[in-house]
């Protein structure tokens, strides 16, 4: 049975790579009816962010990646904290010490950093096993403990990166347990995977450099080897760095709150960094599942774009509309809307999402989109006047055809969208104005936006009352 997991430390800032890195370990499991664990590697005390817990928890269930053992449903390979499995890490650390392969190493850290400086100094590589003690104390929790390390070469074969081979000169002694009694990432993540029958490792590539040291570690704890499978970086829009928050990529809970979908945020991500094959882009989770292949990640770096990540949103709200109607995109909206749609009916917002829904990139959109919609704009003359196909117009002949306007909508007996645009064109034809002239002359007057639905809908939805005292306003304005 394949058994993944995902392992996020509680820093309480979810990355785009972090998420990714639950994404892959949640498809492999669902496709090949295995399992996936969820564990909080929270044993870096200094990071540990209050809630931070939680955060991940309510994302991946946001996201539709449940976990099979973990926080909240539990499981026979608990506890899922690694800060409250301090007795399992101690046991297996005794192993490592009664094999001669890990020791009590009681070396003050500024003496540690002489060793250092004296290797840049000679610019000699720092192998801390070079100045290993001599004379070392029975181990006990308060002194941390190191792994003694044999320099031998490792091959291995990473599912993604392939083959690979490291030299002696990166084996070292590495912290197993640190001097608060926590064990480091390096040791705990070892132990647990194997304690929680964990058959893929997959993590951020990052790890890549260090897992001779991992292979050390399995061997000399007569471990088998679980197969290791890195994900490439996910690079900033700009450069060959890894995304940083520093490149203005958003955390995954503020993409939540822009109003995209956990249908696109999952879509992106599981294609940032793995394809298959063909050249369909939009994959329901269902489709990823069936789909997904550790062959086809890619090896190489994949770059981020928010553009793309939005575009799909846009492909995404547009669906649920279309497939699954107009109240299932509206229940998705709550918390999205301008404030003033508050004291607006269900039923009126509907209509507003119908005309609106298909140029939206991130539900927040709605927002600004849709706020003259609920109360009348301010009249800004400037903008009106400025308008590129208003430009020319005189304000005595903007005046007129604003009048002729209400004038003949004013006389529409049943106002629906088709009787609006006989008007319109009734109008155009009268006027012997050019629709971008007109139109926009109307649109800009009755919402003052720098976009809006077609007119005849935008005003059906908007109701006689309101158009025709909007024009009125602006008429009287100018
Ligand atoms: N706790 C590590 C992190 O958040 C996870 C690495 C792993 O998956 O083994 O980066």
């Amino acid at each position: 049975m394949i058994v993944t997991r995902f392992a996020p430390s509680p820093t309480g800032y979810i990355h785009i790579g972090n998420v990714r890195s639950a994404i892959y370990p949640y498809l492999l499991a669902r496709q090949n009816h295995g399992k996936m664990i969820l564990r909080i590697e929270d044993t870096d005390r200094a990071r540990y962010v209050e809630g931070a817990t939680e955060l991940v928890e309510d994302t991946l269930e946001w996201l539709g990646l449940n976990w099979d053992e973990g926080p909240i449903v539990g499981g026979d390979h608990g506890p899922y904290f690694q800060s409250e499995r301090q007795e399992i890490y101690h046991d297996w650390a005794r192993k490592l010490i009664a094999k001669g392969r890990a020791y009590a190493d009681p070396t003050p850290s500024d003496q540690i950093e002489k060793y250092r400086e004296q290797c840049n100094a000679s610019k000699t590589p720092f192998l801390y096993r070079n100045f290993r003690p001599t004379d070392t104390p029975e181990w006990q929790p308060g002194i941390p403990l190191r792994f003694k390390a044999e320099p031998k070469s490792y091959e291995w074969h990473d599912e993604v990166m392939g083959d690979m081979h490291a030299g002696p000169e990166v084996l070292d002694d590495i912290i197993l347990i640190k001097k608060d009694g926590y064990p480091t990432y390096n040791f705990a993540h070892i132990v647990d995977d194997a304690e929680m029958g964990v058959t893929h490792v997959m993590r951020g590539v990052e790890y890549l450099s260090s897992t001779p040291n991992y292979l050390a570690l399995y061997e000399a704890l007569d471990l088998p080897r679980p197969k290791l499978v890195s994900l490439p970086h996910i690079l900033a829009p700009n450069s060959n760095k890894k995304l940083g928050k520093r490149d203005g990529a958003k955390s995954v809970t503020e993409y939540r709150q822009d109003g995209i979908l956990p249908e696109a945020m999952l879509n992106y991500l599981a294609c940032l960094g793995w394809n298959d094959g063909t050249e369909q882009e939009i994959y329901t989770k269902e489709e990823l599942i069936a789909k997904f292949s550790l062959d086809r990640i890619q090896n190489s770096g994949a770059r981020y774009d928010e553009t793309k990540l939005l575009w799909m949103n846009g492909q995404w709200i547009r669906s649920i509309f279309d497939e699954q109607g107009p109240e299932a995109l509206y229940a998705r909206t709550e918390g999205f809307w301008p404030s003033v749609a508050k004291t607006h009916s269900e039923e009126y917002k509907i209509k507003v999402l119908s005309i609106l829904y298909d140029r939206l990139r991130a539900l927040a959109d709605l927002r600004e989109m849709s706020a003259y919609f609920f109360s009348d704009p301010e009249i800004n003359l400037d903008f009106l006047i400025n308008n590129k196909f208003i430009k020319k117009m005189s304000e005595a002949e903007i005046e007129s055809l604003l009048k002729t306007t209400i004038a003949k909508l004013a006389s529409i007996d049943a106002w629906d969208a088709d009787n609006l645009q006989q008007a319109l064109n009734d109008l155009l034809q009268e006027t012997g104005k050019k629709p971008a002239e007109l139109f926009s002359l109307i649109r800009i007057a009755i919402s003052f936006a720098p976009f809006s639905p077609a007119l005849n809908l935008t005003m059906e939805v908007l109701g006689k009352e309101i158009a025709l005292a909007r024009l009125n306003a602006v008429a009287s304005a100018i």
